[in-house]
Parts: structure tokens; sequence; C-alpha cells
């Protein structure tokens, strides 16, 4: 497979006055966040824009940071894009692409069932306001859990569908629990995507795999100065810089 530039990215789920902290973020403490990515001098993006960054007019003066949020929750249309937005910064959404406009159905944990996930109206919205609308399969389920045939037909069909549905392209894809087995990224590339993210630790430095692409989690149990130093850590490039 080929390399991709090793760019900094954030994995987010929830972002709500009542998310639970093991869940998702409060809009303030997601606002501060974003305070400290343009303080270190980061453009927040898309995960597709960020992997075309040096062709983009910005890419001279500030480096990338993708923010990515699983599921497609309501609230991610209602609290975070207009934080983002006060920022100028974008973001990559992962849909679930069977789920829109329903509730979380794949899980009976209380801290996660039933929140309820986006309409496809609100997901076409934030694609016009330049968000990129990425897959998370058609019904979340854990790929390496299910025949080979499911497993395409998940990768496969959830992208067709989100063309159709958004009318955008989508070119990332998110792998449910950050499951999959060996074959599976070949699959994804197969199925015409350009990069995958899994929920590896992200370490800055050198190229990575596309299709198992790194992150950094964030949770309401990460506190603001292990965010900054964490980021500050990504801006030195500092290799194994970041802070648990
Ligand atoms: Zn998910």
């Amino acid at each position: 497979m080929t390399t991709a530039p090793r760019v900094p990215v954030l994995y987010y789920h929830r972002v709500s006055p009542d998310a639970d902290p093991r869940t998702g973020v409060t809009p303030d403490q997601f606002s501060d966040q974003m305070a400290i990515l343009r303080t270190l001098g980061f453009a927040g993006t898309s995960l597709d824009r960020a992997l075309s960054w040096k062709d983009s007019q910005e890419g001279p003066t500030r480096p990338p940071l993708a923010i990515t949020f699983d599921d497609g929750y309501e609230d991610n249309y209602l609290f975070a894009a207009p934080i983002l937005e006060r920022f100028g910064f974008v973001a990559t959404i992962y849909f679930v692409a069977g789920r829109m406009g329903k509730r979380v159905d794949w899980t009976n944990d209380p801290v996660w069932a039933g929140h309820r996930l986006m309409e496809p109206a609100m997901a076409r919205d934030l694609v016009r306001r330049g968000f990129e609308a990425g897959s998370h399969t058609l019904t979340h389920p854990d790929l390496a859990k299910i025949s080979d045939t499911e497993a395409r037909r998940e990768i496969s069909e959830s992208r067709d569908r989100l063309c159709q549905e958004l009318s955008t392209p989508v070119t990332t894809f998110c792998y449910p629990y950050g499951s999959y087995r060996e074959n599976h990224p070949f699959m994804v590339r197969d199925a015409g995507y350009r990069a995958a993210r899994t929920t590896r630790r992200y370490r800055p430095g050198g190229r990575s795999d596309p299709f198992r692409m790194a992150c950094r989690p964030v949770s309401g149990r990460m506190g603001l100065p292990r965010f900054t130093l964490t980021l500050l850590a990504y801006r030195l490039g500092l290799k194994g810089g970041d802070v648990r």
C-alpha cells in the first residue's frame, strides 16, 4: 500500500451539555480545546482536506490537524459545528449510513444507547458548509466478527448511500470500535476510499498507511492541561510526545 503524511487526527464522539464524560465533551470544553488549536497555529480541518494540504493555499502557513467525530450525533450539528466555524475550522463526521435520523441501537450500554443521530438534511447542510461526510459503515457492526461478504457490503454500500443521499464524494472511512481484520484495509481501498481511520494512538513523524490512520481520542475526562501538552507535542513534532 502507499503511504500518507502523518497528520494529527483528533477523535471525538458527542459534544453536548449533557454528554457523559466517557462519550464526549461539553460545548465549553470543546470551545476551549479549539482555542488551544488556534493558539498553537493549527488549521482544524477535515481528514480529506488534511491529506491534500500541501496542495492547498493554506499549506505553507499553518499545519493541518484533522478533527473527526464518530457516529454522527445530532449534537455535532447543534453544538460542535457552530463552535468549529467560530474558529474558521471544519471537521469530518463519520456517519452510520443506515442509521441517520435514528437513535443509537448498536449497543445496550446506557451511556451510548438511544442518543439521537443526525438527520440527512442536517448532514447535507454541514457538507454545504465545507464539512466532510465520511463513512462509518451501514449499521456499526464489529467488522472483525462478521463475514467478508457482509464486511464488504458495510464498507462499500455505506459509501454509495452517503454519496447519493448527501450529494458529496465520500473519500474516507472509519472502522467501528477501531476493529478490523487484516484484509479490510484492502477492501476499503478497493471500494474507492482514499483513507481510513482506526482508533490506534497517533505518534508524530514519518509516513503512515493511509488505510490504518492513527488518532488521538478526546473525551470529557481529558483535562485542558493534558490536551494542551499533547497538542503542543504534536506541533513540535515530538515523537512519543503524547501525554496520556
Ligand atoms: Zn462508532
